[in-house]
């Protein structure tokens, strides 16, 4: 991977985190509509669940207490056959105050029939055999039962049976009072109940039977419930309570909110299916997650060309950088390049000429005297004759290199090639001694070299200098004639056999003669 500077990966953080930041809301956004969503189903399911319980409880209690008036005439009036038939009366009348019911009927201590509230003629059926005459026949407990669901041996209905025992002047077991409430009285009204297409309510015995259940399926009514899910809920949890149930009848998960009826040992439970509870959340949810991608893929690919802007941006300044530095190292080698000689790595000519102006003019400006020396290798066309070229340029560079040496101890002096084999070298601030001095030391670490040279009367290579040194005066004199005076007092050197230090007359008078 290409290397990123840190401004990029700021950018790419950047845009990564407002991106995120929008699922992330959104995410947030859409999971509080679902609590407040199941809130509010949670609240109509327990709503649903509160009318069925009054309803339920109103249907019973009404047949309840027709009953506990019966059981008072039956055991303060007997059963003779005047009582009985003020008895059918009676039974008839209230038959028809309570819709609910399909029948009243007294049975005496066997399970026979003896009044009924139909005004047909009484057919002595025996319902000893029914769940709720063999409960009152054991259970001396004068409080109303509700039964088991059975098919009514009078009309064929199913009917849930609500029963109260008679006893005997004695306290003995005389028999039982059995209101029947029509299954089909329950199903209208939940029928009529707004759940939804997979909703769900039952109404369940405490003892675990189902009574009736919407959808209504004739085959679960009487089904054992208590292996289920729900009851499990109910017996363990509390007498009300809300719970996400998977349904053991259908395999639907519902919001079930459960209670039992205030007076009656049974409890009802109205279910919301959990698909459609989030069906529109789910639609919302869909439509906002694909307009929040939207939005970051618009975001993430603005991001993306901005930092591919900046990307390129800063390659191209990077580039401009390299190509600027390139480029003053460049003109930094040119600029050597033209003040430098390229044999001996001295100084040119014509950093030499700038450089004597310019010191000429500072020293005329200080009044500091201003110190030239002129040398010139001796004999050095036998030198290239007898040694040949290359060894003539070595000996040359060789020369060159200890000049450098000895004169690179003050920044402002300055050795240069003035010409073939001729070197100056330029002293500010020095005066003539000094520069003989200097020009002797110079002559001296030559000649130290002890390089051979059999052109030369020596046997070795040995230079000749000549110096000059003056405090420059305004209007008087120019640089040239520096050059002037050394290259005269060159040759006399020269003139004089060579291998020497001579200062030239104008100087303040010191020349040093080896
Ligand atoms: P003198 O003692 O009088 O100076 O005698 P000389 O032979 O040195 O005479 P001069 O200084 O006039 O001769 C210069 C010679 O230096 C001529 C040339 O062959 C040689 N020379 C000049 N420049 C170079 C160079 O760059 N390389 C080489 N190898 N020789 C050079
Ligand atoms: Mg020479
Ligand atoms: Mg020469």
């Amino acid at each position: 991977m290409s290397y990123r500077p840190p401004i990029i990966w700021r950018a790419i953080a950047f845009v990564a985190i407002v991106c995120l930041c929008f699922v992330v809301l959104d995410g947030w956004r859409s999971w509080s509509a679902r609590s407040v969503h199941l809130g509010e189903m949670d609240v109509a399911a327990s709503n649903l669940s509160r009318a069925m319980v009054q309803q339920a409880d109103d249907t019973f209690k009404e047949a309840d207490t027709a009953l506990l008036g019966i059981v008072e005439r039956v055991q303060h009036g007997g059963t003779g056959p005047a009582a009985l038939k003020r008895l059918h009366d009676v039974l008839v009348m209230r038959q028809q105050e309570l819709p609910q019911l399909v029948g009243i009927f007294v049975f005496d201590e066997n399970g026979i029939w003896i009044v009924n509230s139909t005004s047909t003629p009484l057919n002595r059926f025996n319902n000893s055999d029914r769940e709720y005459f063999v409960f009152h026949r054991y259970n001396v407990d004068p409080g109303p039962h509700i039964g088991v669901p059975v098919i009514s041996r009078s009309s064929g209905k199913w009917v849930i049976p609500v029963s109260r025992r008679i006893n005997k002047p004695d306290g003995s077991f005389g028999g039982v009072v059995v209101a029947t409430v029509d299954v089909d009285f329950f199903r209208s009204f939940y029928d009529s109940l707004q759940i939804g297409k997979a909703g769900a309510v039952v109404l369940v015995l405490n003892s675990g039977v189902m009574l009736v259940r919407r959808p209504f399926d004739v085959a679960m009514i009487g089904k054992d419930m208590r292996k289920t899910e729900l009851y499990r809920y109910y017996t363990t949890k509390g007498p009300a309570g809300t719970a996400f149930i998977k349904s053991a009848q259908d395999g639907v998960t519902r919001l079930n909110n459960y209670r039992n009826l205030p007076n009656y040992p049974v409890f009802v439970a109205a279910a919301l299916s959990k698909d459609e509870i989030l069906h529109h959340w789910w639609r919302d949810t869909i439509w906002h997650s694909a307009g929040v991608l939207c939005l970051v893929v618009v975001v993430g690919l603005f991001g993306w060309h901005l930092i591919r802007q900046m990307e390129l941006r800063t390659a191209a300044e990077a580039e401009l950088t390299r190509a600027h530095a390139s480029l003053e190292q460049l003109n930094r080698t040119l600029e050597q390049l033209a003040l430098q000689d390229s044999l001996t790595q001295l100084a040119n000519r014509r950093q030499f000429d700038v450089t004597l102006h310019n010191e000429y003019s500072r020293a005329t400006r200080h009044a500091s005297p201003l110190a030239l020396i002129m040398l010139d290798v001796d004999c050095f066309k036998q030198y290239n004759d007898i040694y040949g070229h290359a060894a003539g340029d070595e000996c040359l560079r060789t020369i060159s290199r200890l000049v450098r040496d000895l004169t690179a101890g003050r920044p402002g002096d300055l050795a240069a090639r003035y010409g073939g084999e001729e070197i100056a070298v330029l002293l500010p601030n020095t005066d003539a001694a000094r520069a003989v001095v200097i020009a002797d030391n110079i002559r001296h670490a030559i000649r130290g070299l002890d390089i051979e040279h059999t052109g030369n009367p020596t046997g070795f290579v040995t230079i000749s200098a000549g110096v000059v040194a003056r405090i420059p005066i305004q209007g008087s004199g120019e640089p040239t004639e520096l050059i002037r005076a050394a290259d005269k007092a060159l040759y006399e050197a020269k003139s004089e056999g060579r291998n020497r230090v001579l200062a030239a007359s104008c100087s303040l008078p010191s020349s040093t003669v080896s």
